[in-house]
């Protein structure tokens, strides 16, 4: 991966319907690097107001040698002009492919700004920044004959929302192998490429609060992207988008184990539609060897593991469960890991009452969230000051002691006191943190049934995790 080819693999040619475009003379293996080159003229954003951006494109263009001229006023310009000004300018505007990943700055390429689109594109484009020049990779293996195509689109939509930005922006049609299947297998392809575009949108929303707040969630949305990618055909760009996505939810909550697998991945990929000597692989590539040195380390540490916590024997899907989370299907009789703190969390690890993605309910809404999955909060009582409402002081699975208030919504129906002493342990199924008014934490309850009091005095002992794994085990049949 990462080739550069030693001799020229490919044509100019006229290309029917589509003006001129390059072919393949020879095979293009993957990740071959088809184009390196500099801009014949560039424009910034920053550059100034319309007129200025004129002016300094036409002080460039003169200063061209001529048969670089020539080959730029052969372009195509979809801009209407009423001088050379204004025609040179809208050459620029038809034909500049971006120098950078904020699209405030772009350029015109003698033998890159040739090359057509097609929705299902065999080469990407991207702007190298050590070696200042457009690189061109084959993002698949390339026939001799076949055309080359990059992508103009901001991303892979919907077959109408490509037509309509490729009509809008660039003033064609696309009649790629994509945008010509079928009906129906349209339709199921845009519908893939429909979620995923959906899931990026709520990736993005979430934020970084998200990434912390509902890891699990935000990684079983990437895991899905992969999924519909690898159901379609590979899209090393769309799938460069989403691994460091899985990096960043990983390495936020202190997941050193998949932040570098993960690492691994965007390298590879990253070598293929960039190249080896991009600043993207070099940061990855660091990244790989220490993930710890990206700024959102430790941010959470939820999910602290260590390099020694990557499995080594598992069988590829066993590997796969394990690297994106996959809740394995409940199977009759079987009892819950109480070493598993999403199964028995802390109660610092507990959803707390804010509306904000969690990875416990299936929406933010308070009143109308349900439980996603099962859990229980266990804790030993420590001293019990009063039982309306129940007012005790607790240690949590984490060793944590805290003075702890549970409230229920069911007047008549509080804890007995009979029921609860110091040394008893405390489970309580599907509870929600809260911090009162006076700063006191408190778990609020709907259901007193939803709390188990156990009486063994040794600490979390194993006949009491017994009879938690079953509380928990039978509840599994409640509806949720
Ligand atoms: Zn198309």
């Amino acid at each position: 991966m990462g080739v550069t080819a030693s001799q020229p693999i490919y044509a100019v040619e006229d290309i029917p319907g589509k003006g001129r475009g390059l072919i393949a003379t020879k095979d293009i293996a993957k990740g071959t690097r088809i184009i390196s080159e500099k801009p014949i003229v560039s424009i910034s954003q920053s550059g100034g107001n319309i007129e200025q951006l004129q002016l300094s494109m036409h002080q460039q263009v003169n200063s061209l040698r001529e048969a670089d001229k020539q080959e730029f006023l052969s372009m195509m310009n979809i801009c209407p002009y009423n001088n050379s000004t204004e025609e040179w300018f809208g050459i620029v505007r038809t034909n500049a492919l971006p120098m950078g990943p904020d699209l405030d700055a772009g350029g015109v390429f003698l033998h890159a700004c040739r090359i057509n689109h097609a929705c299902d594109n065999n080469a990407t484009n991207f702007w190298n920044e050590n070696i200042n020049q457009l690189t061109i990779h084959a993002i698949r293996d390339i026939r001799k004959g076949e055309e080359i195509t990059i992508s103009y689109l901001s991303s892979l939509r919907n077959r109408q929302a490509r037509q309509e930005e490729l009509l809008k922006n660039f003033k064609f049609t696309c009649s790629c192998r994509l945008c010509s299947l079928p009906p129906d297998q349209s339709r199921d392809r845009d519908a893939k490429l429909d979620r995923i575009h959906e899931i990026d949108g709520i990736i993005e929303q979430g934020g970084i609060e998200a990434l912390v707040s509902a890891p699990r969630r935000m990684l079983g949305y990437v895991d899905e992207q992969i999924q519909l990618w690898s159901d379609m055909s590979p899209n090393e760009v769309g799938l460069g988008r989403a691994y460091p996505d899985a990096f960043q939810i990983a390495i936020a909550n202190g997941d050193f184990a998949r932040a570098r697998i993960f690492a691994e991945k965007v390298v590879d990929l990253y070598l293929t539609t960039l190249g080896k000597d991009s600043p993207d692989v070099a940061q990855y590539k660091e990244l790989f060897r220490d993930p710890t040195t990206h700024n959102y380390y430790g941010i959470s540490m939820k999910w602290k593991t260590t390099v020694e916590d990557i499995p080594i024997e598992f069988d590829s899907q066993i590997f796969e469960g394990w690297l994106w989370k996959r809740r394995k299907p409940v199977t009759e009789g079987q009892l819950a890991d109480f070493r598993d703190r999403e199964t028995f969390p802390s109660f610092g690890g507990l959803p707390d009452q804010s509306g904000c993605e969690s990875d416990y309910f299936d929406c933010g809404d308070i009143a109308t969230r349900r439980p996603m999955h099962h859990w229980c909060f266990l804790a030993e009582v420590q001293d019990v000051f009063g039982f309306s409402p129940l007012h005790v002081v607790v240690k949590d699975v984490n060793g944590v002691v805290l003075p702890l208030l549970v409230h229920t919504s069911c007047p008549g129906e509080q804890i007995s006191p009979s029921k609860i002493q110091k040394g008893y342990t405390l489970a309580i199924l599907y509870a929600v943190r809260r911090i009162s008014l006076f700063r006191k934490p408190f778990i609020h309850l709907e259901k007193p049934k939803m709390v188990k009091v156990g009486s063994s005095r040794r600490e979390m002992s194993p006949s009491l995790t017994k009879t938690c794994r079953s509380f928990l085990y039978h509840l599994t049949d409640c509806k949720l």
